[in-house]
């Protein structure tokens, strides 16, 4: 026991718990690091990322047409930038999306229970414009796939948008001031514009491991989910698995949400877990037209704000916790645990802490929020065997943290048993199921809940490489990616790029990010438009500036520390991140997304565009 100052009393011993997350961690690292896995968009796992929800062959006749603006990518992202161009008047837009209508993740993601576990009032795009209340207080997948029809729709993006069509080629042309753009439906399209919302984790990955490729049963990734084999819908129902023995690999958070539904209706469920999520309680319910004063212009704003202040990850330069916690759910209350405010230390110490005292007072917070975490677990879970295998030992943030208000109790039931692997995962598969340590286990169905590719290259993410003035994207930043403010770089006018990029923020509420980023970009058009430019190209002086901002953010050092240290993922390249780069949230404006925002704000408030050069003819 310790009763210190600084961190007060304690009724467990972090040396213990240091060792037992030490020992975790040793034990999971592989030397193939990210090589475990095998994408699924070409080649030999090709069909694993079949469209199932529409017809991809129905034929179309190629399009040879000039737009003002080519959008790739028709999510949330895609659909926010031909929001945010229509207001800023620009409404010639055409999106090109691989799906088969607009939604990205949530076009793909319909698996049972699917669902988003930030507040649906912060999350969902546009709700102030559409003057839309959410139906529960986490949307479901069915849900948010129609506000994107809906915002589609409202924002005239239907018009000229082609689905099912993948970008194979685009080129700048610096004579005549646009894009040349090719696509798989043999499109030669062109733009003054091309902007490009490819998202961040889009393409479905497996374990590349022996036999997968073998296995007899059915078989599929979670974001293609079959339900003319299971039955049902994403709301549940699936009688196709009665008195069907089916796995799920995987314990992330799409598992999380797909592991209650199956058990109902599974005649018996397996769960393959290599490394436990941590299972925060989520507090689902519907909310209706009251959950949220709507009525004050700018609400969702500032609901998003207030929320971001609360989950900011560490201490953020001027940025302090309000009082108030609009939204009060697992997310801002975890962080509650976590960051207690720099001056009501100071209070306590009767003097400033240093930053070395801070760094300890937040692992022994992270402490107390998991072993929160971890008695949750004994409290829902009743076989005791099971409960302590469900238990998560990493500092809370090392995996995306994940909350479920079903998910720990699906395993009291009697047709479904946790198979943990021990750290050690899926051995292989056979003709009749998986192997773990040695022993087969025969099943019908394979749900590979696995995750997707992440950290990837941006043409990779893309699948093709972009021309611009001079060079190709992946020669250009070939020793690093350079940008100005994560959007734009030199030498490719008239290009921007948004999403959770490296050199962007790192945002709990990606779509708080999007739309500031649509935002920018529309600003961006607007202001070149307006001063009648044919081309805006970043400054090769000032993406160098940005890239050294990013660069010298102590913060980004910090922050790499604690990654690398943490239980292997996709967080941190598979336990193996050399520098800050390497980790998926890494490389980012150090003060966190409401400083970036400022950033954004603040350059644009006197419309002048600087860091860029306009191309008057
Ligand atoms: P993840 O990459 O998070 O999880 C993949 C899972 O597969 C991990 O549990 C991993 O184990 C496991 N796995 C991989 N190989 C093996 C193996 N050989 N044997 C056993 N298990 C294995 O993917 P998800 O689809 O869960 O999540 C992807 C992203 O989608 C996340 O970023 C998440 O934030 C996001 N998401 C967001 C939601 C939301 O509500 N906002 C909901 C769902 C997903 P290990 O951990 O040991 O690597």
């Amino acid at each position: 026991m310790s009763n210190d100052k600084l961190i007060g009393e304690l009724d467990f011993d972090p040396t213990a718990l240091k060792e037992k997350y030490d020992y975790e961690r040793d034990r999971r690292i592989r030397p193939d690091a990210k090589k475990q896995y095998v994408g699924t968009s070409v080649g030999r796992f090709e069909q694993y990322s079949r469209d199932p929800w529409s017809d991809a062959d129905v034929p179309r006749e190629a399009l040879i047409e000039h737009t003002s603006v080519i959008i790739a990518g028709g999510g949330f992202g895609g659909l926010l930038l031909g929001a945010r161009l229509r207001d800023a008047g620009i409404t010639d837009v055409r999106v090109i999306e691989t799906g088969g209508d607009f939604g990205g993740t949530w076009y793909w993601n319909r698996y049972p229970g699917a669902m988003c576990d930030i507040e649906a009032h912060i999350y969902l795009p546009l709700l102030e414009e559409l003057n839309y209340a959410p139906k529960h207080r986490y949307a479901y997948a069915a849900e948010m796939l129609e506000i994107s029809q809906r915002i589609g729709k409202e924002y005239g993006l239907y018009d000229k948008a082609c689905f099912h069509t993948a970008i194979t080629g685009a080129q700048w042309s610096e004579d005549e001031n646009h894009w040349h753009i090719q696509t798989d439906r043999n499109d030669k399209l062109t733009a003054d514009y091309f902007i490009l919302a490819c998202g961040r984790q889009s393409l479905p990955k497996l374990p590349n491991l022996p036999g997968i490729d073998q296995f007899e049963g059915h078989i599929f990734h979670s974001s293609r989910w079959d339900y003319s084999y299971t039955g049902g819908s994403s709301e549940g129902g699936l009688t196709g698995l009665e008195g069907k023995r089916v796995g799920v690999v995987g314990t992330g958070a799409t598992a999380l949400q797909i592991v209650p539904e199956v058990a109902k209706d599974a005649g018996e469920l397996l769960v393959f877990q290599r490394t436990p999520s941590t299972v925060g309680v989520r507090g689902q319910c519907e909310t209706g037209p009251d959950w949220v004063d709507m009525s004050k212009p700018g609400w969702q704003r500032e609901r998003r704000e207030n929320f971001q202040a609360h989950v900011q990850f560490g201490t953020q330069a001027g940025y302090v916790r309000p009082d108030v916690d609009m939204v009060g759910d697992g997310w801002t209350g975890a962080f509650e645990v976590l960051a207690e405010p720099e001056d009501s230390v100071t209070k306590r110490l009767g003097r400033p802490p240093t930053q070395e005292e801070l760094a300890e007072l937040s692992e022994i917070n992270d402490y107390r929020l998991m072993n929160q975490i971890r008695g949750r677990v004994d409290d829902v879970v009743e076989d005791p065997t099971t409960a302590e295998a469900l238990k998560p030992w990493y500092r809370w943030w090392c995996k995306r943290p994940g909350w479920h208000d079903d998910y720990l109790a699906a395993f009291n039931r009697k047709n479904v048993t946790l198979i943990d692997t021990h750290g050690q995962g899926v051995e292989r598969f056979t003709r009749n199921g998986v192997v773990v340590d040695g022993v087969e286990h025969p099943l019908d169905c394979l749900i590979m809940a696995t995750g997707f590719e992440s950290a990837i290259s941006y043409t990779e993410l893309t699948g093709f490489d972009i021309i611009g003035r001079e060079t190709t994207l992946s020669e250009h930043w070939a020793n690093g990616v350079r940008t100005l403010h994560g959007m734009s770089t030199d030498k490719f006018p008239n290009m921007f790029f948004i999403g959770g990029n490296t050199q962007t923020a790192s945002a709990v509420n990606a779509v708080h990010l999007l739309d500031e980023q649509s935002q920018y970009v529309a600003h961006i058009l607007g202001q070149t438009e307006a001063k009648n430019a044919r081309a805006v190209e970043a400054r090769p002086q000032d993406v160098e500036q940005w890239v050294r901002i990013i660069a010298e953010s102590p913060k980004n050092h910090a922050m790499f520390r604690f990654f690398a240290q943490c239980t292997p993922g996709y967080y941190n390249a598979e336990g193996k991140a050399e520098t800050s780069a390497d980790l998926f949230i890494g490389g980012r404006y150090g003060d966190g997304p409401l400083a970036y925002y400022d950033v954004l704000h603040n350059w644009a408030s006197d419309g002048e565009l600087q860091g860029y050069a306009l191309k008057q003819d």
